[in-house]
Order: structure tokens, then sequence, then C-alpha cells
């Protein structure tokens, strides 16, 4: 199974896409996860610490790919999780989409691709241009991560119309929004009952979510020498287990940007 993990910059995709990552394998899926933000950042709470990218490791050996080894790119985090950072474009030039191309390409040649039981891909999502969109060709299932705010969800409508695009030629659903770091969701609902979607799960803000970004480990791992933290645990479990149980989803209506202006506004 392929996932694709959306939302706009610093809504907590990677450090949801790490937990869900540590979920799915407690519950003995064999998973990998890619990260496809140009911030290269999205394993660093498996592994630890920044990660070589496909693209470093690529202009490293001239593009010769029968030069790379799996142990070159894929990393080993925590709970059994294997890791891959994309990398971005050079700032200013290139494209993301091609960054993603080129790493699956890679990872087919090393015939890791299909080995896995569930890839996580978590990608940028402020903009949908093709090239962020390309991890959408590959996916089964996108999840979005937001807040109860209006960028959040602006992106979020964004990336629901790119999925609406993709799932015309390929069979992608959406399954739902993960919120993040609110306990309002009074937004989110509006949404929701204008664009239906599933809600998967609403976090709060949890200061131990915070640090654990600091601390570069998962909460599974924080909750190991402090137990009090395994309720943090039980929402990504919980997330894991709706998508092990290969939901319906859906495919999203999205709103045209000016409705969603007087959706989310009080005038
Ligand atoms: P993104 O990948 O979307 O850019 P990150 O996952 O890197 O965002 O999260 C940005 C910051 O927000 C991190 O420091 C992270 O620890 C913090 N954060 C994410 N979710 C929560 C939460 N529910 N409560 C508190 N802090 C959070
Ligand atoms: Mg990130």
């Amino acid at each position: 199974m392929k996932l694709a993990v959306y939302g706009k910059g610093g809504i907590g995709k990677s450090t949801t896409s790490c937990n869900i990552s540590v979920a799915l394998a407690r519950r003995g899926k064999k998973v990998l996860q890619i990260g496809c933000d140009p911030k290269h950042d999205s394993t660093f709470t498996l592994t630890g610490f920044l990660i070589p990218t496909i693209i470093d490791t690529l202009q490293e050996k001239n593009f010769h790919y029968e030069d790379i080894w799996p142990e070159d790119v894929i990393y080993k985090g925590y709970g059994g999780v294997h890791c891959v950072e994309a990398g971005g474009p050079p700032a200013g030039a290139g494209c993301g989409g091609y960054v993603v191309g080129e790493t699956v390409k890679l990872l087919k040649e090393l015939n890791a691709f299909d080995e896995y039981d569930v890839i996580l891909f978590d990608v940028l999502g402020d903009v949908v241009c093709g090239g962020f969109a390309a991890p959408l060709n590959y996916a089964d299932y996108c999840m979005i991560v937001t807040d109860n705010g209006f960028d959040a969800l602006f992106a979020a409508n964004r990336i629901a119309a790119s999925v609406r695009e993709k799932a015309r030629t390929h069979p992608l659903r959406l399954a739902g929004l993960i919120g993040n770091r609110t306990s309002k969701r009074d937004l989110i609902d509006k949404y929701v009952e204008s664009v239906p979607m599933p809600v998967l799960e609403v976090l709060p803000l949890i200061e131990d979510i915070r640090v654990s970004r600091v601390k570069g480990k998962t909460l599974f791992e924080m909750a190991e020498s402090d137990p009090s933290l395994s309720y943090v645990c039980d929402y990504y479990l919980n997330i894991a287990d709706q998508i092990l149980s290969r939901p319906e989803g859906v495919v999203p209506q999205d709103t045209p940007d000016r409705d969603l202006f007087s959706l989310l506004s009080d005038f």
C-alpha cells in the first residue's frame, strides 16, 4: 500500500508521518518512509540525524545508478521503519517532481520499491504544482494534515483538487484529514461539511510532540522511558488502524477558491 501525506509547510506532516510509520510497523507492517520535501528532515525523528538525500547520492555517483547500493540511500530508523530522503531540486531551479521521479526510479532499480507492505511519502503541499503532485501518481491513499486555520485548509483544498484530478486516471482516494496542533475544529468541520471527506483524527498541541522534534525521537521511542506518553501514541495507532482497514475514502469535490474565502470567513 502506498500513502501520500500532504499539507502546508510547518503543519506537522513529518512529525505525524514518522509516528504513523512506527504505528504501522507496530502492527507488523514493513514500512518505508520517503521524505519528498526539499527540507529533507522528514525522517529525522526516526533516525536521529539528517540522512544523505537521493539527489546528493546520485550527484556524488555522477548519476551512475549501478554504483549505488541500497545501504547508500535506505537507512534503518526506529521501530524497524526504513527511511529515504529524496532531497530537493537546486534552489530556484529544477522541479520537485523530477526529484520524486528519480527517487522512485532508483528504488525500483534497487528492487526496493515493491518490497514493502507500506510506503509513506511525506510531501510539501503549500503549492501543488504538477511536480509536488507527483507522489500522487504512486499512491493509493492521500492524507492531508491541517490545523483549524484558513491557510492550512486552503492548502488542503488545493491538495483535494489534485487528488480529484489524479483519481480520474488512477485508483487514488483521499483517506481524509488529520487535524493537528489544534483543540478547536470548527473550521475543519465547516470545511468537511462543504467538501465531504473523513476526519481521521484531531490532535491537540502537545508539548511532548514539540519536544520530540528537538530530541530526534518519535513519541513511541519517548514512551519507552515515559509510559505516560502512551496516550499520544494511541492517536497515531488509531490513524494506522483506519488506514490498514482499507477505507473506501473519497474522490473529493473541492470548492472554488473564492467560495472557500467566504465559507471560512465570518463576513
Ligand atoms: P512539516 O513537516 O509539516 O513542515 P513538522 O512535522 O516538521 O512540520 O512540524 C513542525 C513543528 O511542529 C515541529 O517542531 C513539531 O515538533 C511541531 N509539532 C507538530 N505537531 C505538533 C503537535 N501536535 N503539538 C505540538 N507540536 C507539534
Ligand atoms: Mg516536513
